[in-house]
């Protein structure tokens, strides 16, 4: 007796978490196009409010919807002019990947969620507006223009902070020379590039971020000369942020009451605090791994090139121009001004381009790698 009534309360649970199961999940997705202003409205009906991370990416224009679900990938029929396709898939056992392969370049107007309707759903709203810049060829198969890689360059320093100063040269003046010629070489290579600074100004470390944030960055590269008083140190390096300093600002910035705005592409407004900072931790570790893939890269080809590099060339710091939540951000140390051969290199105008060239290899091989990804 005491078995069967065990079976019993095995057989009721078992039950009620295979409804639960099968009660999550994504049910539809809806479309409606506005041709007169260019704007697309994506509705998704869910058994639940599931949380959710949206971003947009404008190289092979897409939308990705991150939703916290644990029910099977399904199909789901296109059903809206400047939609290409639509994919579904699981990053992880509890969430599905929504990817809509856009026709153009479009940005996130708002997004949020509607209150249950009577049949108990719940409405997921994503309005996208077509970027300005950009125009809808609907018959051309994805053009290629449209796609284009995004990086801004900082040059370190400027005005009145000259930086690291030797035997009369500075290093604000160095890492100008250095971003431009570098701006130049990736614009060969077919790349958006922007600078943070065009001449000898001072910018705030915040003003050099959002600087990439309006430029819609893929990509920021700040670049420096180290000094120290070991005149023999010398080589390059390159920090990516350090996991301390990250934690920090994720405490920080999920306490702050105007999230939405500062943390674009991770939607905070209808979830609690504790959610919303795994939501950030989640898009942060993304932007940090990133990072760390090109900080990769740029040691392996700066070493397979024969440059010098420093002992342990990819470092960790809580360098405040990289505290991004979702641009890829990387500090290069391109060498020593403390170090006269350093000081060679770097000055010159033929060696210096050396050092970029590879670098530019590894921003090419990152790109190359970030347009495959889905
Ligand atoms: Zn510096």
């Amino acid at each position: 007796m005491l078995l069967f009534r065990l079976l019993l309360i095995f057989y009721v649970f078992t039950n009620i978490n295979l409804l639960f199961s099968i009660d999550d999940k994504l049910k539809n997705i809806r479309f409606s196009d506005n041709l007169q202003s260019k704007s697309l409205r994506i509705v998704l009906d869910l058994t639940h409010k599931a949380p959710y991370t949206v971003f947009s990416l404008n190289n092979n224009p897409r939308l990705v919807i991150d939703l916290e679900l644990k029910s099977a990938i399904k199909k789901f029929k296109n059903k809206s002019i400047y939609i290409e396709n639509i994919r579904t898939r699981k990053t992880d056992q509890n969430v599905m990947r929504v990817v809509f392969d856009l026709k153009s370049n479009f940005y996130i107007d708002k997004h949020f969620y509607l209150k249950k309707n009577e049949k108990n759903i719940y409405r997921l709203v994503i309005d996208l507006k077509l970027n300005n810049k950009s125009s809808v060829k609907y018959k051309e198969k994805k053009p290629k223009e449209l796609s284009k890689f995004i990086i801004t360059i900082d040059a370190g320093h400027g005005g009145i902070d000259p930086g690291a100063i030797n035997l009369g040269k500075k290093e604000k003046n160095i890492t100008l020379k250095a971003a431009k010629e570098l701006k130049n070489l990736l614009e060969k290579k077919n790349f958006k590039v922007f600078l943070t600074r065009k001449d000898d100004r001072f910018l705030s470390l915040r003003s050099r971020r959002n600087i990439a944030k309006k430029n819609n960055s893929d990509l920021f590269i700040s670049l420096h000369i180290d000094s120290l008083k070991k005149k023999t140190t010398r080589g390059t390096s390159i920090y990516t942020l350090s996991e301390k300093a990250s934690d920090d600002i994720t405490a920080r910035l999920a306490d702050r009451e105007n999230k939405v705005d500062l943390i674009a592409g991770v939607n905070l407004q209808d979830v609690d605090n504790e959610v919303a900072s795994i939501l950030l931790d989640l898009k942060r570790r993304e932007t940090k791994n990133s990072s760390s893939l090109f900080a990769e890269s740029y040691v392996n080809i700066v070493r397979k090139n024969g440059h010098r590099l420093l002992r342990r060339p990819h470092r960790h710091a809580g360098f405040a121009v990289l505290k991004s939540t979702d641009i890829p951000s990387v500090l290069i140390e391109l060498g020593f001004l403390s170090n006269l051969n350093d000081v060679k290199l770097l000055t010159k105008k033929k060696t210096r381009l050396r050092l970029l060239i590879s670098l530019a290899e590894a921003i090419e091989l990152f790109a190359n790698k970030r347009r495959n990804f889905n």
